[in-house]
């Protein structure tokens, strides 16, 4: 429910790729989180949602500082996204790639996953 609100937050300004840019880093940041801690702690496969979804809320977070059409740098501790905003701007191409990595994590998820869950 969060995401949609916020997808239509970003639809109705005409930045729908910028969500999607943030959506995927955030995925891949909380996939890459749940793939080694499942390894060591097999509980936290209950909250196995959560990571992605943690992952892109920090990600996104610096939606909440815009100075002037622009984030400060300091927000690229959010997982570069001042850093990832530039790169898109010269090359939308990367959601492409960002959401092959994003699938790929999830394969290797459902694949390494404990099995006696
Ligand atoms: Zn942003």
């Amino acid at each position: 429910m969060a995401g949609l609100a916020a997808f239509s937050g970003y639809w109705s300004q005409g930045v729908t790729l910028h969500f999607f840019l943030h959506l995927f880093i955030g995925s891949i940041a909380g996939l890459s989180i749940l793939i080694v801690v499942s390894r060591f702690k097999p509980g936290v496969v209950e909250y196995e949602y959560l990571f992605p979804f943690l992952g892109w809320l920090f990600a996104a977070t610096p939606e909440l500082f815009v100075v002037s059409d622009r984030h400060p740098t300091w927000t690229d501790i959010f997982l570069g996204h001042v850093s990832a905003d530039e790169i898109m701007e010269n090359s939308p191409m990367i959601l492409i790639y960002l959401s092959i990595v994003v699938v790929a994590l999830l394969a290797a998820y459902v694949k390494l996953r404990p099995k006696n869950q």
